[in-house]
């Protein structure tokens, strides 16, 4: 992995300290690239695959050349939909909290005038928007890109593709030459070339390569969630399978903290690592994870980099990665020494567009299967418990309990009702932990911070089946 920290980049401080709110640990390939070029001033083409992270790679240099003072608009961001005008604004904004007197708008057809037109004249300096209603704020007087400094094209492809050619080139003559020319794409065809060439001289180009990548020998397969939290299905998993020792990635460090207290509070045995951390907390978690003294670790990449667990049965992609490196890095950590190993995925929305590219560059198919039900995690762990108990007693090794039952009978109570009883009890943990997050309680728990480190005995979390 040779991806770069963002403080390594040449950004201002407000900038890192809302990229380290946003969680990202490192930067992403396209945004280690093209950051430092933008910032100096050159004209940029971008090219990567959909999910690897071209917004934040233009909008952190975009905010970082705002100047505070002047209420005019020095950076347009074109986009082709609405939803991603939006989205791309939203990033605008989070990337923007601590830079104060930066301000952006999205303009987008179908919401009303006015406001954009509020928002204009407050003198934002950043607008987002779509090509059709940014040329009709120009006609209408309402919009002026005498000031801008720079213009982005964001998700190129698309807006060609969606016939917007001649709106953007119409777009771009009202705005002065001089300006820093941007263009993002997933893919470059000739019409963006031949477009790219009329606007820019000399553009740098990035491209993110990608790699065709050796999966090690992990059983994959991907579960697509619909309606329900992640977490719930992880847990459905981990005991439909009976895992015992697993390692679960997010993408960022607050999903990791989340996550980890949410397993803790639904009774499993997580803690977790990642870059926030010092090094002393790591390698305490990292030793109690090595003995087993906790189940499941939660993990970014960063932190997780070069550990090597033996025995671990599976690794989650809670999130998964915008690299497909890091997807590889993540699954190798099973199956290790010719150990059966699994690689579950859990997929919300636009990841399965990550899912098909981590599919192709790793030539692989990753099978689709359904989130069990609460059902076959009942059914499953009651087949568990029934084989552990007919392999005991076929076994016959247990005549040091004699005395307790010889007593329970010598009370009168039927041998049925004494092994109903003890059975009862030993499955009361697992019962208990399984009634109570039924549905997705995140919301429930949110204040009430469960102990991270709590001590747990092993013996006693879970009822082992
Ligand atoms: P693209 O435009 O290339 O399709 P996006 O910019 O929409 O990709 O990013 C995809 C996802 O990756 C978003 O959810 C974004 O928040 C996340 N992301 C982007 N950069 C990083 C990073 N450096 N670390 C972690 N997550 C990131
Ligand atoms: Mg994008």
């Amino acid at each position: 992995m040779t991806q770069k920290l963002f403080s390594e980049l040449g950004l201002s401080d407000v900038l890192l300290k809302a990229i380290d709110r946003l969680g990202y640990e490192k930067a992403a390939p396209i945004q280690g690239e093209a950051i430092p070029l933008i910032l100096a001033g050159h004209d940029v083409i971008g090219q990567s695959q959909t999910g690897s992270g071209k917004t934040a790679a233009f909008a952190i240099p975009a905010v970082e050349k705002i100047d505070p003072q002047i209420r005019k608009v020095q950076v347009l961001i074109l986009c082709p939909t609405r939803e991603l005008a939006v989205q791309v604004a939203e990033e605008v904004y989070k990337l923007s909290v601590f830079k104060r007197g930066v301000h952006s708008v999205p303009i987008y057809g179908g919401q009303s005038y006015d406001r954009q037109i509020r928002a204009l004249k407050q003198g934002a300096q950043i607008v987002v928007g779509t090509p059709g209603r940014i040329l009709d704020h120009l006609s209408r007087g309402t919009l002026a890109l005498t000031n801008v400094q720079m213009v982005v094209l964001d998700e190129s492809d698309e807006m060609l593709d969606m016939g917007f050619r001649d709106d953007i080139e119409e777009v771009l003559r009202s705005i002065p030459k001089g300006r820093q020319f941007i263009c993002f794409s997933a893919t470059m065809s000739a019409p963006i070339m031949e477009l790219i060439h009329k606007q820019s001289a000399h553009p740098r180009v990035v491209k993110i390569e990608h790699k065709i990548l050796t999966v090690p020998s992990v059983e994959q397969a991907y579960y697509e969630i619909r309606g329900r939290s992640k977490t719930e299905a992880l847990t459905r998993l981990i005991d439909l399978y009976d895992l015992k020792l697993g390692m679960i990635f997010c993408n960022t460090k607050r999903m990791v903290d989340e996550l980890a207290e949410e397993l803790v509070a639904r009774g499993y045995s997580a803690d977790r690592i990642h870059g926030g951390m010092s090094q002393t907390q790591r390698e305490k978690v990292m030793s109690r994870f090595r003995s087993s003294a906790i189940e499941f670790l939660v993990a970014t990449d960063v932190a997780a980099r070069g550990i090597d667990v033996e025995n671990v049965e599976v690794v989650f992609n809670y999130d998964l990665p915008w690299d497909e490196e890091d997807y590889v890095h993540r699954i190798g950590r099973t199956g290790r020494a010719g150990r059966p190993g699994r690689a579950m995925s859990l997929i919300v929305g636009r990841e399965i567009y990550k899912l098909q590219g981590i599919e192709r560059y790793t030539r692989t198919k990753i099978p689709r299967r359904q989130v069990p039900s609460l059902e076959q995690v009942e059914e499953k762990r009651t087949n568990l418990f029934f084989e552990r108990i007919r392999t005991a007693l076929q076994n016959g090794n247990f005549p040091t309990e004699t005395p307790i039952v010889d007593r329970l009978l010598a009370q009168g109570f039927s041998a049925t009702d004494i092994a109903c009883a003890l059975v009862h009890e030993l499955r009361k943990d697992d019962a208990l932990r399984r009634d109570s997050p039924l549905t997705d309680r995140r919301e429930d728990h949110k204040d009430s911070r469960p102990a991270q480190r709590r001590p747990r005995d092993r013996g006693s979390k879970r009822t082992r089946s």
